[in-house]
């Protein structure tokens, strides 16, 4: 049994699969960003509260990616996830090969194992297409 761990720290809660991503919210002017900043980019303002963003999102924009990465084997593909929160997320987007993607299409989180490491699963946040009729 591998140890599960978050790939990095403070982005996400997670136990099971299940979780939320974690962004900030600035309580000057109410701009939402992740990942978490010392600073709101909107305002320059530094009183930033800790929010759980939402687990669904619409796809924005995403590319396949045909180059080998530390982590990843190719093709894999990673885009732009836009929340109810209005912030626009990175990600790597699975599923893709079973469902098309398509801009604007319905996307939900997942939390998944990226790589192995010794005795330790790293665990990171990716989006999957939502499925027929965006459920
Ligand atoms: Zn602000």
């Amino acid at each position: 049994m591998k140890t599960r761990v978050p790939f990095r720290e403070g982005l996400f809660e997670e136990k099971g699969g299940k979780g939320a991503l974690l962004g900030a919210r600035c309580r000057s002017c109410g701009q939402v960003i992740f990942p978490p900043a010392e600073a709101c980019p909107n305002c320059r303002g530094k009183d930033l509260e800790t929010v759980r963003l939402g687990n669904k999102g619409k796809l924005y924009t995403y590319t396949i990616v045909h180059m080998k990465a530390e982590h990843f084997a190719p093709p894999y593909a990673v885009g732009w996830i836009e929340l109810p929160e209005g912030v626009r997320v990175f990600s790597q987007v699975r599923g893709w090969q079973e469902q098309p993607l398509e801009t604007g299409m319905d996307m939900a989180l997942s939390f998944e194992k990226l790589w192995e490491e010794g005795d330790r699963e790293a665990i990171g946040y990716v989006f999957r297409p939502a499925g027929k009729g965006g459920a």
